[in-house]
């Protein structure tokens, strides 16, 4: 049975009436028995569900392989574990450094500001704390990663992340974004969000406006189908960019959802066009219960080989595997380079065509 899904104005409402339950997704949707028991697996244990009536309003009702539901509804195959699966695959318990504070990198540093989000993704990287672990951190309770990123100069690049801190009611972000806007050597202050992709109403005016005098404010989002590129979400990512927001996109590689050369040109073509930037495709990492999702890390590079040369150097990502264990991002791509010699190189160009490239003489 299929029920008229709400697609209200109001941002709080989409939040209040979000979708957190196999009874709920079984009433929007016409769920296959593997989507059914993974609904009520999830509602006993793992990352909890929930989806705006809006995203969800994206999905096929009738459709399992549709790749909306196939990013926000659980499946049985959520129990299966394979080998080099992890909890938290990035290693993140390992390198926090003051409560809600993660640092990876010597110049910048993740600052976690809600376990809460518009949508809970089934290959979310953070799913070990996503919606389980106590929702908006007060400014009290990030007092000490302030203190830590005032003591360490060194880190110019704060990222607020979560949980999606556009969830946050306007004051509580704006609070925080002050706290870390208030430390001289803080030079970006980055805001990670699936907002614009799964609750596009929250990008209000107002929100907007309070942000506005906090700048150089940037905002890396995570679209990852062409689906996603609604009138709602396209006029949000447009109105980010009006208010002098640098907006960036990654994407995370998914099988069933965008691992095909035709999706992921049509994303990245409709993103530029509303000026936002792809600069990631991921390789999706390996957290427990997603191996279902995952693509070899061959997907990632023949698709990447297809799409240079067809789409411009603003459309195209670069193709990132983000370090099981928390070591670092490394960008993969194919080799271009056939051969070295003393002063000469010779390339491969996306028609197939070897170039040499003569190095100037000593
Ligand atoms: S919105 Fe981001 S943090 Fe939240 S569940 Fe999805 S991927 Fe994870």
């Amino acid at each position: 049975m299929t029920r008229n899904l709400s697609f209200h104005d109001d941002w709080t409402w989409q939040l209040r009436h979000a979708l957190t339950s196999a009874d709920e997704l079984a009433e929007a949707l016409e769920l296959d028995r593997d989507e059914l028991e993974g609904a009520r697996r999830a509602e006993r244990a793992g990352l909890p569900i929930s989806v705006t009536p809006y995203y969800l309003g994206l999905a096929d009702p009738r459709d399992p392989s549709c790749p909306i539901r196939r990013q926000v509804v659980p499946r049985e195959l959520e129990a299966q574990h394979v080998p080099g699966d992890l909890v938290d695959p990035l290693g993140e318990e390992d390198h926090q450094v003051a409560p809600e504070l993660i640092q990876r990198y010597p110049d910048r540093a993740l600052l976690l500001v809600t376990d809460r989000c518009a949508v809970y993704c089934r290959f979310c990287t953070r799913s070990r704390i996503v919606g389980s672990d106590g929702g908006a951190r007060s400014v009290e309770r990030l007092g000490p990663a302030a203190r830590y990123l005032a003591e360490h100069p060194e880190i110019k690049d704060v990222i607020l992340s979560g949980g999606d801190p556009l969830t946050l009611s306007t004051e509580r972000l704006v609070r925080v974004v002050r706290l870390v806007r208030e430390i001289p050597s803080v030079e970006t202050i980055r805001l990670a969000t699936r907002v614009p992709v799964a609750l596009p109403q929250r990008i209000t005016d107002e929100l907007l406006d309070a942000l506005r005098p906090f700048h150089p404010l940037w905002l890396m989002t995570h679209f990852n189908h062409p689906r996603e590129l609604t009138p709602l979400a396209r006029a949000a990512c447009n109105r980010l960019a009006d208010a002098g927001f640098p907006v960036l996109n990654h994407t995370v590689l998914l099988r069933g959802v965008n691992d095909r050369v035709d999706v992921l040109s049509e994303l990245f073509r409709g993103l530029v066009r509303e000026r936002v930037r792809p600069y990631y495709l991921l390789q999706a990492d390996p957290v427990a219960g997603s191996s279902h999702l995952r693509t070899p890390i061959s997907t990632g590079l023949e698709i990447i080989e297809q799409l240079q040369g067809r789409l411009s150097g603003i459309a195209l990502p670069k193709l990132i595997v983000d370090t099981p264990g928390g070591q670092g991002k490394v960008p993969i791509g194919p080799d271009y380079v056939v051969r070295r010699a003393p002063g000469v190189t010779t390339l491969r160009t996306h028609r197939g065509v070897e170039v040499d490239y003569l190095d100037p003489p000593e």
